[in-house]
């Protein structure tokens, strides 16, 4: 008899194992809860970290008042900076470390909850943060996490992963342990109106890559296709709105839980090329994540679609988020899908080229044999060689015409 099983769909239902770590709290002005929250889980004293955009915008200063009118002692941690490294992550260490605090909280985009949880990893099990790169490195347990959002993106406020950057060799490191997760998810859409516009493209384009990319990978499986089809139904329509109407709460809402199912699609089926491509580009050229992972996707999902089963998965994609005529034939319901995330990125302003993005044509070859070493490359449906990350890039360097949407 064999292993595996169908759906009705005579599509394979694969094997996975789902364990839910994050207790989910959504909706508008929920973040007045977070001080009972974090009493509930037994927080006394509780150490904030996020970032100086995010006390200007005057979230660090409402977040702590919540706390501290719960009972809850606050040390302040400020100073959380974009792709955050080893040398952020061991200063926030000795703040909590003088503070000797019980529970974290994570306020802000990805960066203030990466360094978050990677000063978890060092307070609780000591050593360097290079010791926790890979996946289940940490023996004891860690403290408690409170993961508050304030970009509806990168969706780490459901992830166990922490990606932190080597001080020395610009290498992203991503430490997976599932008790790194958070143990609450504040996800609160008035937080999020505050976003300047360049933050809300980049971080919008990374949630609805996430999504295009947990869809098709060799991980991917019948929970994690749920969470991609869902957060792509959600983001697809809602990002241009964003967009266009910066302060509108409901289309901020579904950004923001779209972008949190992202999370947990890739917590269950990691993600591709994309990224794989995206990082060099960040490491070398400091291409803002969201615009480096944004400007391959054309190109990858292109690649992709070569391999029919992976096509099919696009166009169930697209056929959820309504993207695209889904009665068109699995090839070019993937080229439109391509093209529409390509419209999506000219009304967004963002660069369409790698050209536009400042990268260089002769860092082609070692951009191409950096990205075939990123582990998020093993998960692409098809095999990546560095000759296809060479085509990859070369392919993003023409410049397309604007695309009509
Ligand atoms: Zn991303």
């Amino acid at each position: 008899m064999s292993d595996r099983i169908s759906d009705t769909a005579n599509k394979p239902l694969w094997n996975f194992d789902y364990q839910p770590r994050t207790r989910i709290v959504f909706g508008v002005n929920v973040v007045e809860r977070a001080g009972a929250l974090a009493s509930e889980i037994g927080a006394k004293k509780l150490l904030l970290v996020t970032d100086p955009g995010i006390v200007a915008a005057g979230h660090a200063a409402r977040v702590r008042g919540v706390l501290e009118s719960a009972g809850l002692e606050v040390t302040f941690y400020d100073k959380a900076r974009e792709n955050p490294t080893t040398e952020c992550v061991n200063l926030c260490v000795a703040v909590a470390k003088a503070a000797g605090i019980d529970t974290i909280v994570g306020l802000g985009g990805g960066s203030a909850m990466d360094t978050a949880k990677g000063c978890n990893f060092l307070l609780t099990n000591g050593g360097r943060v290079q010791d926790y790169w890979g996946v289940g490195k940490a023996t004891k347990p860690m403290l408690p996490l409170i993961a508050i959002p304030t970009t509806a993106g990168t969706g780490s406020e459901c992830q166990s992963a922490a990606l932190i950057v080597d001080e020395e060799t610009h290498q992203k490191m991503a430490c997976l342990d599932p008790k790194a997760a958070a143990r609450i998810a504040i996800l609160d859409p008035t937080l999020t109106l505050s976003q300047p516009p360049r933050v809300t493209a980049c971080t919008g384009i990374d949630a609805l890559a996430h999504a295009l990319e947990t869809a098709v990978t060799k991980k991917r499986n019948p929970l994690s296709a749920m969470f991609s089809r869902e957060s792509f139904r959600l983001c697809v329509s809602a990002f241009p709105e964003v967009l266009l109407a910066p302060k509108n709460l409901e289309a901020r809402g579904r950004m923001l839980l779209g972008a949190a199912l992202a999370g947990l699609a890739i917590e269950n089926s990691m993600l591709g090329a994309a990224h794989a491509a995206a990082n060099p580009l960040t490491a070398h050229f400091g291409v803002v994540h969201g615009q480096a992972v944004g400007v391959m996707l054309p190109a990858v999902i292109r690649f992709n679609a070569a391999d029919p089963d992976c096509c099919r998965a696009y166009a169930e994609l697209a056929a959820a988020g309504d993207a695209t005529c889904a009665n068109d034939g699995d090839a070019n319901t993937c080229e439109e899908l391509a093209a529409r995330i390509d419209a999506l990125l000219s009304l967004a302003q963002m660069p369409r080229s790698l050209g536009e993005c400042g990268v260089e044509r002769n860092a082609v070859t070692n951009l191409a044999e950096e990205a075939a070493r990123q582990w998020t490359a093993t998960f692409n449906p098809r095999t990546v060689t560095k000759e296809d990350f060479a085509k990859l890039y070369e392919e993003t360097f023409k410049r397309r015409p604007v695309p009509v949407s």
